[in-house]
């Protein structure tokens, strides 16, 4: 037996690893087994290349749980290590890299972001146990089989040992305040996290089960020969759907996979994109539309970063686009650096020609989509305009290729794309000062009386609904010179869409003065403005509105869009239209009954603006009953 010091400076480096890394503790466990199974594939592409020579066997990785020893072993049988190479690897170069991590970033801010992504390795053991061994039979002819020992400070022992097995065990004594890892279940939650997707089998049980087991092969003493964990359970799948060549899968596996990913989600994505790039970096993958509903935030952080099949992390905020987040699905890149800040990563030039790719891909599916088939994509938009709506306002490569694909949908359910739409309404909905005005409905029920008058006008209203729709229509006033959004209820439809051509007026000067302040009298002043107009008469006799602007403006104000809207008050316009039959009526009235159709007149306005509530609807109600009782 030989004793050694680890070649390292810092007097203690552990406690600081183990400080740093509190809030991580489990990914020891995806660090051991993917060294475990990189252990794996080097021995594949020795044997491949011919530089070894042995059989193969079965390269797989087994995990096994003592809890009575409170041990746990992660067991390869892939290149293994000499003694030599235990020094180099492990005593120098790992130790060496986790003091260096220790000196870089000891102290330092957003240290704890790094080191959940640093992969500090082996060393990563020695947060959950106070003893660690290796036991390695190398790969090399006549190799002797050697076992390392350490307990967490820069002491270790190498010892000469038996092992009849090519590979490596490495063997953790799990610490007192680790026990939470000698559960059966908190290991197999944490294999399924990050070891689910891993190339080589990755198989776990305990050894009871092993002892249980039938098949275990037993030694003369009847202590196990060797754990073969074929009867417990395979953790993971070794060739994920991303990882296959796209020309080989079905709808179906997407679907599968999908399931698999997501087990507790019920609803089937809409489509998914495959991705494969090679060059100049290597990215695949495979992300899923899934049905976006108002409420996007929930959907969010879906996506799983994989580094060559190993899980890193399922928030990928900086390394794809924000409006990206909302979809599903699997990213695979050993080209994300993982030891730096997620701050730095945006700065990453890999990281960001991936994202521009990603972004590219996905504006590219759905344009083919919409040329493929575009029934189909019509069909999808609904769980489809939250999305391209997004990303039209936080990508301008993908806005200009949305532009495309970008759909309205009018009050009678057909779909236009932008540039269709307005050609479609150019004729009819371009006022004086040649802009087309696009006029929107954001609630087709609510604001039914007003979408029916500009119906009747055979004018065209399209349907804008969600979150976005304020942001987005402000994206296409900024993209499209000369057009105007405004919603139905904005205005009377003459001063929407002012072709400058009056219509003239029934009333003469002396009643439109008079009108005026019979209605001011009743309204509340401090909320509405009141305003006179010539419409056709068979229109309504009286619209409450809201202009366009000052709606947008209270629409930025609940969204939380800034201080100076802050003390915006909620105004409306009663547009009086002076040649409805009833006004010539109301002037003729006297005043308690003039003053009673006036109120009645508002309610009925307000009525169809669903703006009467409470009181004053009760009070719309008894008037109108009684009305009945006296005429
Ligand atoms: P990294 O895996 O990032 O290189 P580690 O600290 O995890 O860093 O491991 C250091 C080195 O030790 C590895 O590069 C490898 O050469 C060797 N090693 C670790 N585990 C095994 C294993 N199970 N079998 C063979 N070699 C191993």
């Amino acid at each position: 037996m030989k004793t050694g010091q680890i070649n390292v400076q810092t007097e203690n480096i552990f406690p600081i690893i183990k400080k740093f890394l509190y809030s991580d503790h489990e990914i020891f466990l995806r660090e051991l087994v993917s060294n475990a199974v990189d252990a794996s594939q080097k021995l594949k592409v020795l044997s491949s290349n011919g530089e070894y020579k042995g059989e193969l066997g079965e390269l797989k990785v087994d995990v096994i749980l003592d809890r009575e020893n409170k041990t746990l072993t992660i067991r390869d049988h892939g290149i293994g290590m000499t003694e030599e190479e235990i020094d180099k690897y492990i005593n120098q170069i790992a130790f060496s890299g986790a003091e260096e991590f220790v000196s870089q970033y000891q102290g330092k801010e957003g240290a704890e972001q790094i080191i959940g992504h640093f992969g500090l390795g082996f060393y990563s053991a020695f947060m959950v146990a106070e003893r660690v061994q290796i036991q390695s039979l190398s790969r090399h002819d006549g190799a002797q089989a050697v076992q390392w020992e350490s307990n967490g400070s820069p002491e270790f022992t190498i010892t000469e040992i038996e092992k009849a097995d090519r590979g490596t065990d490495i063997i953790l004594y799990l610490n007192e305040d680790a026990l939470e890892f000698n559960e059966k279940p908190r290991i197999q939650v944490i294999l399924d996290k990050y070891c689910k997707f891993l190339p080589i089998p990755v198989f776990f049980g305990t050894k009871t089960e092993y002892i249980d087991s039938p098949d275990g092969e037993k030694d003369e003493k009847g202590n196990i020969k060797r754990v073969s964990i074929e009867v417990p359970n395979q953790v993971n799948t070794i060739k994920p759907a991303w990882t296959i060549a796209p020309s080989s899968l079905k709808e179906e596996d997407y679907q599968s996979f999908y399931r698999e990913l997501y087990p507790s989600t019920f609803e089937a994505p809409l489509f998914n994109i495959h991705l494969n790039v090679d060059y100049p970096f290597n990215l695949t993958g495979i992300l899923y539309f899934p049905k976006i509903k108002e409420n996007v935030e929930v959907q969010r952080n879906k996506i799983n970063l994989y580094s060559n099949q190993v899980f890193i992390t399922d928030n990928v905020e900086e390394i794809v686009p924000e409006f990206l987040t909302l979809l599903h699905g699997v990213i695979d890149s050993p080209d994300i650096p993982l030891n730096v800040s997620r701050s730095y990563l945006q700065s990453d030039s890999n990281v960001k020609k991936i994202s521009s790719h990603i972004t590219k891909k996905v504006a590219d599916k759905l344009g083919e989509m919409f040329v493929k088939d575009r029934k189909d994509f019509e069909d999808k938009w609904n769980d489809l305009y939250i999305f391209v709506q997004y990303g039209m306002l936080s990508d301008d490569k993908f806005a200009e290729k949305a532009k495309s694909f970008a759909l309205f949908k009018n009050t009678e359910g057909q779909f236009f794309t932008v540039e269709e739409y307005l050609e479609k309404i150019k004729e009819k909905q371009t006022n004086k000062n040649e802009e087309t005005i696009v006029l929107y409905t954001s609630d087709a029920e609510g604001q039914f009386s007003y979408v029916k008058q500009a119906k009747d006008r055979q004018l065209d209203v399209i349907v804008l609904e969600g979150p976005l729709a304020p942001h987005w229509i402000q994206k296409l006033e900024q993209t499209f010179e000369k057009v105007r959004f405004s919603r139905v209820d904005a205005d009377s439809l003459d001063k929407l869409i002012d072709k400058g051509e009056e219509i003239p007026s029934k009333l003469s000067k002396a009643e439109e003065e008079k009108i005026k302040p019979i209605f001011e009298e009743v309204i509340q002043k401090d909320k509405f403005t009141v305003q006179l107009e010539s419409m056709p008469e068979n229109e309504a006799p009286i619209l409450i509105t809201q202009p366009e602007f000052i709606r947008r403006m209270m629409e930025q104000q609940r969204m939380g869009g800034g201080g100076f809207y802050g003390a915006f008050p909620e105004m409306y316009q009663l547009v009086i239209n002076g040649n409805h039959p009833v006004m010539g009526k109301l002037l003729k009235m006297k005043s308690v009954r003039q003053k009673e159709t006036v109120k009645q007149l508002i309610d009925l306005a307000m009525l169809s603006q669903g703006l009467l509530k409470g009181e004053a609807l009760t009070e719309f109600i008894q008037r109108s009953v009684s009305e009945m009782v006296e005429s």
